[in-house]
C-alpha cells in the first residue's frame, strides 16, 4: 500500500483521492479551509463543454469518459452516503446555428446525440425562452449535477473509504530530497509519504512556484445569479454566447457566468449582478417574478486551451499535478482523476496521457 498526500479537497481532489483509496492505498488530503468551497462549490454543474466542438480532442476524450460514468457514479455516491448530487440530463440548447455544419460533424466523429432544431422545437422544448432563435442546436442528453451536493457526497464517500480529511490546514512547502517529493509541510507540522498529487485547483502554480516549470494555471473569475423559482418553471439548459441557465429539479435556476480576469480577487460586483440580471430576465422573462436569491464568485482554474496538467513533475517522479480544469472541471473530473491515478499507481491509462502531460504543447 502506497501513503498518497492530495493538496486540495476541490471536486479534482476529492474524485482523486475517492480512486486512490478505492484502489486500496492510504490517502491524507489536505485542505486549507473546507472542501468543495472554492471553484467546485461556485460551478454550474453542466456535465459537457460548453459549444464541446470548440475543443481539442483532448479535452473531449475526457469528458466523453466521464459523461459515460456520471450517472451511475451519482446514484452509488446517493445510496452510500444518502447525499443525491441529483444527476438530471435535461438536456443543452446551444445558439450557435452558424456553427451547425462544424458541431454535426463533431457530434458525428465522437458519437454524441446532436441535431438542428427549428424554432417552433425550441419552443416547445423550452416554452419560456422569450424569443426562440430560428435554429439552434440540441443536445439531449446532457446532464448537469447539483455540484455542492456532488462535493458534499464525496468528502463523505472519502471519509467512509478510510481517506483522512484534514481541513483547515495548507500545505505550505513540499519536502524535498535528492529530487524527491518527501512529502509536505503544512500548517499543523509536516507529513512523508510516497507520493504527493497537487490538486489544488487556480492556486496550484502557487503551490509549486518554487520548482521547476510550474504549470501555465491562473485564477478567472466567474460570477453566477441564482433565482428562487419554483419548480418546472423552465426545464432546459440554454446556451448563447457564454451566458447560460441551468434549472434545478427544485426550480431554483442558475444565470451565469462572467469570465474576469482579475487575480485572486473573488469578490462580486454590482456591474456584473446588474448585466446578468438583464440578459436573463431577457431571455427569460418569467424570471422577473422571482427573487435573486444569491450571487457569487468562484476562480476557474484556467489552462492553455482548458486541457487540464494531468501527470508527473518532469524531474521530480513521485510529484504529481492534476489541475487546470478551467471551465469544465465538474465534467472532466472523473476521468481526470482515474487517468491521474493511472499514473500514479502504474497503470495501464484509460486515456493516452501525452496530451495532459506537465510540458505538453497546448493549443
Ligand atoms: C461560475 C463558474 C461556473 C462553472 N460551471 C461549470 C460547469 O457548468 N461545468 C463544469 O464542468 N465546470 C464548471 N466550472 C468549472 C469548475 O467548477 C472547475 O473547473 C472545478 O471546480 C475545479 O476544481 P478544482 O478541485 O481543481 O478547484 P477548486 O474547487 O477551486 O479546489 C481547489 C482547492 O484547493 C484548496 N487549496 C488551495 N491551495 C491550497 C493549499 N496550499 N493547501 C491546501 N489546500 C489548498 C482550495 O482551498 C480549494 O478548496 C465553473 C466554474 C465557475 C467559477
Amino acid at each position: 500500500m502506497n501513503r498518497i498526500i492530495i493538496v486540495g479537497g476541490g471536486v479534482i481532489g476529492l474524485l482523486t483521492a475517492h480512486e486512490l483509496a478505492s484502489a486500496g492505498h492510504a490517502v491524507t488530503l489536505f485542505e486549507r479551509g473546507e472542501t468543495g468551497r472554492e471553484s467546485s462549490w461556485a460551478g454550474g454543474g453542466i456535465v459537457s463543454p460548453l459549444f464541446p466542438w470548440r475543443y481539442l480532442d483532448s479535452v473531449t476524450a475526457l469528458a466523453s469518459w466521464s459523461q459515460a460514468v456520471y450517472p451511475a457514479f451519482c446514484a452509488a455516491l446517493a445510496e452510500h452516503t444518502g447525499i443525491d448530487p441529483e444527476y438530471t440530463e435535461n438536456g443543452l440548447i446551444l445558439i450557435a446555428p452558424d456553427e451547425a455544419d462544424e458541431a454535426q460533424r463533431w457530434a458525428a466523429q465522437h458519437r454524441h446525440a446532436l441535431s438542428l432544431i427549428d424554432r417552433d422545437t425550441f419552443h416547445h422544448l423550452e416554452p419560456q425562452a422569450a424569443e426562440p432563435a430560428d435554429a439552434a442546436l440540441w443536445m439531449p442528453n446532457v446532464g448537469q449535477v447539483r455540484n455542492p451536493r456532488l462535493v458534499r457526497a464525496l468528502r463523505q464517500r472519502v471519509w467512509q473509504l478510510g481517506v483522512d480529511v484534514r481541513t483547515g490546514d495548507a500545505v505550505v512547502d513540499l519536502l524535498m530530497t535528492d529530487g524527491r517529493c518527501r512529502g509536505v509541510r503544512s500548517t499543523s507540522g509536516t507529513l512523508e509519504a510516497d507520493a504527493v498529487a497537487v490538486c489544488a485547483g487556480a492556486w496550484s502554480a502557487k503551490v509549486l512556484a518554487d520548482y521547476a516549470a510550474p504549470p501555465a494555471i491562473h485564477p478567472i473569475r466567474g460570477q453566477m445569479l441564482l433565482f428562487k423559482a419554483p419548480a418546472g418553471t423552465i426545464t432546459r439548459m440554454v446556451l448563447e454566447s457564454n451566458r447560460y441557465v441551468i434549472p434545478r429539479r427544485d426550480g431554483r435556476t442558475l444565470f451565469g457566468s462572467t469570465i474576469e480576469d482579475v487575480g485572486f480577487d473573488k469578490q462580486t460586483t454590482e456591474a456584473a449582478r446588474d448585466e446578468l440580471y438583464a440578459i436573463a430576465t431577457a431571455r427569460f422573462p418569467v424570471l422577473k417574478r422571482h427573487p435573486v436569491e444569491a450571487h457569487w464568485a468562484g476562480l476557474r482554474p484556467s489552462s492553455p486551451a482548458g486541457v487540464p496538467f494531468i501527470g508527473r513533475h518532469p524531474q521530480i517522479g513521485n510529484l504529481f499535478v492534476n489541475a487546470g480544469h478551467f471551465r469544465n472541471g465538474i465534467v472532466l473530473g472523473p476521468a481526470s482523476a482515474r487517468l491521474l491515478a493511472d499514473l500514479v499507481l502504474d497503470r495501464p491509462p484509460i486515456v493516452d496521457p501525452a496530451p495532459y502531460r506537465w510540458t505538453a504543447a497546448r493549443g
